[in-house]
């Protein structure tokens, strides 16, 4: 059997030539004799491979100089609680609940102190951003966090909120290297990468440098301090390795395909395919107020529980993967991350226009 179709939320889709070259390089790495994954982090090749992975990435992302780029583990939850651990000065953090992660994250943070919803659209089930263009902020707020795309709901802040000076912290997990990005307006973006950079188990943290500081929360534990990691370029102990390996070929390959406002380009094209089919179907609806569509993550419904399943089973026969919506929504939604081929979902559309005609009363 070949490769399928594969629309999962995360881990997810990884661009096919990346996957071959590591496929060839599994045994010897160009000559080393082992893989990346038996060697040691302290070798002079896999320091080539981190501060190549990292050159890339700033490259990519216009990184300023007074940031750093750390390559950490936990996964993206893991920031919910490091966040506040590293930047609760006042013990006072804003919070914009967009979504299930955002909450999460607003949720941990209520464990190191204040943690003040300044925003929410839980009124109608996370379908659109609230306005935030004019927030009430405490003047003490050590800073505004968002989820910058909302991976269940599908919604995107376009552009981020105006957060009056105070700090801008992201959780960017499933629209990092989407589109291109102002780095200079936030304090920290991370994100978890098994969306759309690589394998599960590397979170990238991309941090102003005065934000890192000594001064963490009293009982931080080392691990947990961006100050060691920053200090130890991502080497204070053994980093994801072989996961950041893949991030550095997923780099290299976003910039042979020509940077972020080409991956921008390629992502609108083909997000315009699925959303002006769902506009003009009657039997497929979008989920989410058109102004906040996300670029990446696409929920839909027919609006009946018993032929969306029919929908999501005889899309999986056909060879499109992992279209269930998520557990807590219901429905369909299909992930079109940077590595989703824009044929994958032409040919997505082309099924769902005929599974409409078969199934029209
Ligand atoms: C998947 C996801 C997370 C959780 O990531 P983990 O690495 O599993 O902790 C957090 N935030 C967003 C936006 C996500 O999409």
């Amino acid at each position: 059997m070949g490769r399928i179709y594969n629309f999962s939320a995360g881990p997810a889709v990884l661009p096919e030539e990346v996957l071959q070259e590591a496929a060839d390089e599994m045994l010897d790495y160009r000559g080393c004799g082992m893989s990346v994954m038996e060697m040691s982090h302290r070798s002079k090749v896999y320091e080539t491979i981190i501060k190549e992975a990292e050159a890339d990435l700033r490259e990519i992302m216009n990184i300023p100089d007074n940031y750093k780029v750390l390559f950490l583990q936990g996964g993206a939850s893991q920031q919910f609680a490091m966040i506040p651990m590293n930047l609760m000065k006042n013990r006072k953090a804003g919070y914009i609940v967009t979504g299930q992660w955002a909450k999460k994250a607003f949720q941990e943070a209520k464990i190191y102190g204040e943690a003040i919803e300044l925003a929410s659209s839980a009124d109608k089930t996370f379908s659109y951003i609230p306005d935030c263009s004019d927030l009430d902020i405490p003047e003490d707020c050590d800073y505004v966090y968002i989820c910058e795309n909302n991976t269940i709901y599908g919604t995107k802040f376009k552009p981020p909120p105006d957060t009056k000076g105070h700090t801008l912290v992201a959780d960017v997990s499933s629209c990092f290297l989407s589109e291109p990005v102002d780095v200079t307006k936030y304090g920290v973006i991370y994100g978890g990468v098994q969306k759309n950079i690589g394998p599960a188990g590397v979170v990238i943290v991309i941090i102003r440098e005065d934000l890192i500081t000594e001064d963490t929360l009293p009982g931080t534990p080392t691990m947990l301090k961006y100050k060691i990691h920053a200090d130890n370029n991502s080497l204070y102990n053994t980093p994801p390795a072989y996961g950041i390996y893949i991030c550095g070929k997923v780099f290299k390959w976003i910039k042979k395909m020509g940077g972020l406002t080409a991956m921008k380009e390629r992502n609108e094209k083909k997000a315009k395919i699925l959303y002006d089919f769902l506009d003009e179907s009657k039997m497929f609806k979008g989920t989410v107020v058109k102004k906040d569509r996300s670029l990446m993550n696409v929920p839909f419904v027919t609006g009946d529980a018993e032929l969306d399943a029919k929908f999501v089973a005889e899309a999986k026969a056909a060879g499109f993967e992992n279209l269930k919506g998520h557990r807590t929504v219901g429905g369909m939604r299909a992930s079109i991350y940077n590595a989703m081929p824009i044929e994958g979902v032409e040919k997505l559309v082309e099924f769902m226009r005929k599974f409409e005609k078969e199934n029209a009363e």
